[in-house]
């Protein structure tokens, strides 16, 4: 018998997947489903970038890179983060990754062993806690609530440091709240940072161009005092719309870009030559591709909480930033897994329990609104008949 090693019965996994599968399975039988399930823009990778891809290809460019990947890629990215976020970073301190995951999977790898705390946000990313449990690592949610807009308080979370503690981690604008934490409280979190110069912070900064009503991003590199412990995760997935060329990159203080660049040449060598040309037409091309469909989630995410709040028993705080609202349900008399579940298999419409993303979840769904106004407008009807003829089960 094959015995692999106990961690795999520790880790998880993200039920979006599962979500999606099933969707598609229900679909497949014909089924008319509305998928409001999985956090992915509806729309096509910009022409250029494809082109970019294909040219790439066409010009001999299918072989290995370098680790790190590309140079003008790396050249690219600095620029955009000091363009866009006046934030100075050196291509060197640049790393392409395959997505955004590999990030966060690096980054708990470097930190995470048996007597080692790492923090995550809950309700969070399900990877950031699966990975942790993975290495052995005690888990400690930092809660993320509803009363504070879901920012992450920087009282709570420096509350729960402990001598432990290796790694912190930080989502804003938030999967799966929609939450934007404000520089205010960011502000806070970095001067009392100041008493554990130990404990590295990965920022996971992937829904950067969704924050909304005007307001700036925080990018946690912005801050000269922590400057050397900061890990950023971010990447092309979601900005533009090219979740499936697993192209991703990440910034590495000090000595843990050596780590992850040894990382890199252990698991995948390099990023794919082609998704690194498309990244570098993307930075450097037109950016009205990314106005036009930060312009649209804009637009549909005032649809759906405005929608949502007029449902029986929900209420919907209005979301800040990514693409996501997070409805509190408690109120329906459902518990959120068994409401997800029979909105799919009765209703016809994709969402996932906020449980998945930790146990703080427990009363809200997450409906991610990457999807046409259309869709949502038919998911709200379907959704208000549902809670309106069936009793919580
Ligand atoms: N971080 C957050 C907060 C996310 O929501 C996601 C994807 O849903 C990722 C990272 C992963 O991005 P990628 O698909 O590029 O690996």
């Amino acid at each position: 018998m094959l015995r692999t090693i106990a961690a795999f019965d520790r880790i998880g996994e993200e039920n979006a997947f599962a979500v999606l599968a099933r969707a598609t399975d229900l679909a497949a039988k014909g089924r008319d489903i509305i998928n409001l399930g999985i956090g992915q823009p509806d729309f096509r990778t910009p022409d250029h970038i494809v082109e970019a891809a294909i040219k790439a290809l066409r010009d001999g460019h299918h072989g290995y890179t370098p680790a790190t990947g590309i140079l003008p890629l790396r050249e690219a990215v600095a620029a955009d983060l000091g363009n866009r976020l006046k934030v100075e970073v050196s291509p060197s301190e640049v790393m392409i990754m395959p997505g955004g995951k590999p990030t966060m999977f690096m980054s708990i790898l470097m930190f995470g062993e048996p007597g080692v705390d790492i923090l995550y946000p809950d309700p969070g990313f399900p990877i950031y806690r699966s990975m942790i449990e993975f290495t052995g690592a005690r888990p400690v949610p930092v809660p993320i609530r509803e009363e504070n807009g879901f920012a992450f308080s920087a009282e709570e979370t420096l509350k729960l440091i402990t001598p432990q503690t290796r790694l912190l981690i930080v989502n804003s604008p938030a999967n799966p709240t929609g939450g934007v934490t404000p520089k205010s409280e960011v502000d806070k979190l970095v001067a009392g940072l100041a008493r554990f110069p130990d404990v590295a912070v990965m920022s996971d900064e992937i829904y950067d161009h969704m924050v909304y009503d005007g307001e700036a991003h925080v990018c946690l590199l912005s801050y000269p005092e922590i400057r050397d412990r900061v890990i950023l995760l971010n990447g092309w997935s979601k900005t533009y719309a090219m979740t499936g060329w697993r192209l991703g990159y990440a910034i590495w203080p000090g000595k843990l870009y050596d780590c992850a660049r040894k990382l890199a040449v252990n698991l995948h060598s390099c990023v794919n030559a082609a998704s690194q040309y498309a990244g570098i037409a993307a930075l450097t091309g037109p950016q009205d591709d990314v106005d036009r469909m930060v312009a649209a989630f804009d637009a549909r995410r005032k649809v759906v909480t405005e929608g949502l709040n007029k449902l029986p028993g929900v209420f919907c705080a209005t979301p800040k930033g990514a693409f996501y609202a997070f409805p509190n349900i408690s109120k329906t008399g459902w518990k959120a897994k068994a409401l997800a579940s029979a909105l799919l298999e009765e209703a016809g419409v994709a969402v996932i329990g906020g449980p998945d993303f930790g146990v703080l979840g427990e009363g809200y769904i997450r409906l991610s609104y990457a999807n046409s106004t259309e869709n949502i407008l038919k998911a709200l009807d379907r959704m208000g008949e549902f809670l309106a003829s069936r009793k919580a089960g």
